[in-house]
């Protein structure tokens, strides 16, 4: 016995693609799945995955058919030799899978987040300028001692001022001190100018120092705070 099938697949669009191939439908085969591979290898739609097959009965309802029983009552409505069958297209094969991808795309995707542009991390500072005000104190300022004179080579006292803490008008630059002169008495480093050297005596030994003056040089006022302007006429003067 030889039946010819009318297939018709039917796309989303409306659009059928229809083809017609005989099959053979002797008794004892299993002639669905021979009908249902040969559909398969006409259609590359219906290439992979899973479809399904129907058959429109005199009521016009279509009926869903899996099996060669089933297939052999859809056979018993045949009158002129020829067996449509319809195959909706599925959604699961062809182009479908990648369509299905798109339309879950939007949803799917996570939204980007925005990005905060704040920056993580600080730049670490620079180092800061040196402080100038470091080398006031040092010898390197070179200020002058004005009024003072050296002791030990008579010229002016620029920098460092030594002064004899026992002479009462004895000073030393910075360049004869480190000559080893006048060792015998110790020496107040003085680096500011114009300040009075009594304010670096211990008050006892500022008061000693000017009832020494006043004993060296009665004349001068004891009042004057400057040594510098009473005679330089000590004793260990040199
Ligand atoms: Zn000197
Ligand atoms: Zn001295």
């Amino acid at each position: 016995m030889s039946l010819t099938l009318k297939v018709f697949l039917e796309s989303a669009s409306g659009s059928n693609e229809i083809r017609r191939f005989p099959l053979n439908t002797t008794a004892g085969t299993d002639f669905f799945t021979a009908a249902k591979e040969k559909i398969r290898q006409l259609y590359p739609a219906l290439a992979h995955g899973h479809f399904s097959l129907y058959w429109q009965d005199p009521d016009g309802d279509r009926v869903a058919f899996s099996s060669t029983e089933e297939m052999k009552d859809a056979m018993a409505h045949v009158s002129d030799g020829v067996l449509r069958v319809y195959i909706p297209e599925p959604m699961e094969t062809g182009e479908t899978p990648v369509k299905s991808q798109q339309e879950q795309k939007p949803s799917d995707k996570p939204k980007p987040q925005p990005q905060p542009q704040e920056p993580s991390h600080s730049q670490p500072q620079g180092p800061k300028p040196a402080s100038h005000s470091q080398g006031q104190n040092t010898e390197s300022n070179g200020q002058v001692h004005v009024g003072v004179t050296c002791d030990g080579c008579e010229g002016p006292v620029i920098g460092i001022r030594y002064k004899c803490c026992v002479c009462p008008d004895f000073d030393l630059c910075q360049t004869c001190e480190g000559k080893g002169l006048h060792t015998e008495h110790d020496m107040f480093k003085i680096t500011q100018p114009r300040v009075n050297p009594l304010n670096f005596l211990p008050p006892h030994l500022g008061r000693y120092i000017n009832r020494y003056m006043r004993e060296m040089a009665p004349g001068a006022s004891s009042s004057s705070s400057s040594p510098n302007s009473g005679p330089n006429g000590g004793a260990d003067s040199q």
